[in-house]
């Protein structure tokens, strides 16, 4: 049987962009957020256009077979996850223009991991 979000998953995902947004001073960015069906293996994403400071958070309606089942703390945590690779989105793009693609993501997950384990266990 597939794992999957649900509606209410979603509405504590939205409220949780919207606490890290607001925490991290992205009032000049348009922020959009979906419950869609990402690629498997894709708990959820987040994509931008720095140019014009819009960006695009997605939880996904469907986890792959393997994944654990959603639960507060992990839908949080994603929420987190996607709010931090916006808040590195400036760096990650300048660092794409030098390096391959899975070198940066490397690089920046290194730092979301820390500030994810700090900020995570601070929220509470
Ligand atoms: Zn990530």
């Amino acid at each position: 049987m597939s794992v999957r979000t649900t509606k209410k998953h979603y509405a504590l995902f939205v409220k949780e962009v919207e606490r890290w947004a607001a925490a991290f001073g992205f009032r000049d960015w348009k922020l959009y957020t979906y419950h869609s069906k990402l690629d498997p293996g894709n708990f959820a994403e987040c994509e931008w256009d720095l140019g014009h400071r819009v960006a695009y958070l997605r939880l996904s309606t469907h986890l792959s077979d393997e994944a654990a089942p959603p639960t507060v703390a992990s839908i949080k945590r994603v929420a987190l996850h996607e709010c931090l690779e916006l808040l590195l989105c400036q760096c990650t793009t300048t660092m794409r223009e030098a390096r391959p693609r899975d070198f940066v993501s490397c690089e920046t997950h290194k730092i979301i991991r820390v500030l994810e384990n700090v900020l995570a266990g601070e929220a509470k």
